[in-house]
This record gives structure tokens, sequence and C-alpha cells, in this order.
């Protein structure tokens, strides 16, 4: 079965078999060595220095590295301004009123570019006569496929003092970010999407600075522990070791691959092959590609046929695609419309061969292997 939805991802036989090492004791030199490796190996993924910038790896999913993130770094007096713009930014605003922190969410339409004019109005009204101390986005709104501009973001932030947070979750590996811009705080990422790793572990990478004022509001995400556990070879909990060895593998392969710029070009190239091969079958990309990222982009479903038809049909020939994601945000109003369009992601142990596959098997559904 080929995945084509965004994680976990089509894993390549060299991840999978380094899942079959020798078990391990998480209080033994031999796992400190894989949890030194696979931290510096992030870090190397942007060319982070250690001293300025800290990965803590947590057991758990995307959504774990996203809450250990922002409860751990806004501040007792801090306030956050949430750019939604799909449902990953929601997921954020959910998280700031389970833990109560003062927060404001501005709201955009899922198919347009976040309007920056709209973005600097907000934060110059600021919140409750105050200024924001901090800004969440989400930097690939998967739900879409749409990449937000961090850059742009970041200056704002910068004219307006404030520090950015980052759900890098669906981009980290294969897009650009700008640690180098002095607003940008911390980034939450995963195992189990560009990096190709198996699901159970994901991760912040935040600057040290900003770590040393942190606030903590949970125990197991407590980001200020994990971190200082994990800086002196240890680990405060049972990790999923097994899950370590696979990103010590990918973060290996990654490497040997090129790196981020060359899973980039990667990620272009399929994607450019899917949208070519779609559009000549009469089925257009959701937003415009100067929009998107390469790692995942929403299609207009043909009339023709029904999402869970065209599922169940390239599920029937080994292709797994991924529906639209229902909002109450969502611009064109119902549900219903969701599922007007699908999501094809190009992460994962996936080759032009078996887009061509892909794209033979979609012919044949709409056009019975007529053209
Ligand atoms: C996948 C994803 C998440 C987290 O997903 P998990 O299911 O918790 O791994 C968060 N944000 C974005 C943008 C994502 O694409």
């Amino acid at each position: 079965m080929l995945l084509m939805n965004p994680g976990p991802v089509t894993l390549t036989e060299r991840v999978r078999h380094s899942l079959l090492q020798p078990d391990l004791c998480h209080r033994e030199n031999e796992f400190f060595d894989l949890q030194d490796e696979v931290r510096s190996g992030l870090l190397t993924v942007y060319a982070l220095h250690p001293s300025e910038w800290a990965a803590a790896l947590i057991t758990g999913s995307g959504t774990a590295a996203v809450e250990s993130m922002i409860t751990s770094l806004l501040p007792a007096a801090g306030r956050v301004l949430i750019i939604i713009n799909g449902v990953y930014g929601e997921r954020i605003q959910n998280i700031c009123e389970r833990y109560q922190i003062p927060a404001a969410a501005l709201s955009f339409d899922y198919l347009k570019p976040l309007s920056l004019d709209a973005i600097r109005a907000r934060l110059q009204t600021g919140f409750t006569e105050q200024r924001f101390s901090h800004v969440a986005v989400i930097h690939h709104e998967t739900t879409i496929g749409r990449l937000n501009d961090l850059r742009a973001i970041a200056d704002l932030c910068g004219e307006y003092g404030a520090q950015l947070l980052v759900d890098a979750v669906s981009s980290f590996g294969a897009e650009q970010i700008c640690f180098e811009h002095s607003c940008l705080s911390a980034v939450a990422c995963t195992a189990n999407k560009c990096l190709h790793g198996v699901p159970g572990v994901s991760f912040v990478i935040a600057r040290r600075a900003v770590v040393a004022k942190a606030l903590c509001r949970t125990y197991y995400l407590d980001l200020v522990r994990l971190i200082g556990a994990q800086d002196r070879r240890n680990t405060p909990f049972t990790p999923a070791v097994h899950a370590y060895y696979a990103l010590a593998e990918t973060l290996r392969e990654f490497a040997e691959e090129g790196g981020r710029e060359a899973r980039h070009r990667r990620y272009t190239a399929l994607a450019d092959q899917v949208k070519r091969g779609l559009s000549l079958l009469g089925i257009n990309a959701t937003i415009p590609e100067s929009q998107s990222s390469v790692v995942l982009r929403s299609y207009n479903l043909p009339e023709e046929i029904s999402y869970s038809v065209l599922h169940a049909r390239l599920k029937a020939v080994g292709f797994i695609i991924y529906a639209g994601q229902a909002s109450p945000g969502f611009s064109t109003g119902s549900s219903s419309n969701a599922l007007r369009f699908f999501r094809i992601s190009t992460m994962g142990s996936i080759e032009s061969t078996d887009i061509s596959r892909f794209l033979r098997h979609i012919e044949e559904l709409i056009y019975g292997g007529r053209s």
C-alpha cells in the first residue's frame, strides 16, 4: 500500500529494517548515544548551532509537540495571537482554551492567502489594551496545502515586539524555515512526515534563551524538564525506543540524499508530476501553485465521481488518498464542501513510477480507460 495521506508516510525498507535492532534499556549509554545522535541530527537539518538551539524529543504525535511548545513557552503575562487558516490553527486555539492561556484568534479564508495588513492591524490593536507577546501560526496548513509566509509574519512580529511560535509539523525537513530571524522562538515538528520516520516521536526545536524563561503548564510535556534531562544524557520518561531507531536512520538517509534542499527538490518534482497529470484529466488544484507547499496539494474532485468511490477504487489498487477536511470556519460553508476536494501528499517512499501508475488508475476510473 502506498500512503499519499499527510503522514504517517510510506517507509523506505532501510527505515523499516532499522526497527529490528537490539532491545535497549532507556537508562543505558547505548540509548543516550541514540538520543544524542537524533537530537544533533535534527539541528543539522537546518544547520542550527546547539549552543543557540535545543531539540526536545517527545514520545507522542505531532500534536504533543505543538501542545508542549504552546503550554511551555508563553510566560504568565503572555498573550498570543493565533493566526488561523485551517484546522491546525484551530487546534492551537483549542489548546489555549484548554489551558486558559490568554489568546485571540484571527481567522482567514482557507482558500485565500493570509492578509498581512489584517495581521498588522490586529497586532496594532493588541489584546485587552496590551501588546501581544506572541504570535502562533501554522507554517504549512495541511488542511489545504497552503504554505504561509513565515518570514513576513516574523517581520511583523519584529515591528510589534512579539515572538513567533510555529507549527512546522508538516514542513520541517522540506520547506525553508527562517530560523535566522530573531523573532522566531520555536517550531513544533514530528518524525513521520517530511523526515519519513515512524509515528511515535515528535520534537520541539526552541531557542535556548527562550527556554530559560519558560513557564511549563503540563507535567509530561514540560519543555524545560525534557531539554534539561536530554542535555544531561537522560530522559524523564520511557521513550518510544524503536521509533528513535527509525528516526536516527531517517536522518542518516536524509543527509545521504542531500539534506533539506534535496528533499524539497524531490517533492517538487513529484508534486509537479501529479499536478500535470491530473490537469490533463481536467482535475485542477484547489489553490494556486505559488501559494502551495511541495509537500501536499489539494485538488478539486471531478463532478463524475464521489470522494468515497475514488478513495475505495484507488485503495483497491494500492493507493491511499486523503479527504478534504471540514471545518466550521471553512469559507464555502457546509462540511459537504470539504468532500469536493481531495489531498495528495508526496511525502515518504514514493517514486515517479508510482505517480505514473497512480495517474493511469485515475484516468481509468474517470474515463474507463478510453482516451
Ligand atoms: C499532522 C499535523 C499535526 C499533528 O498531527 P498528529 O496527528 O498529532 O501527528 C499538526 N499540525 C500540522 C500542520 C499537521 O500537518
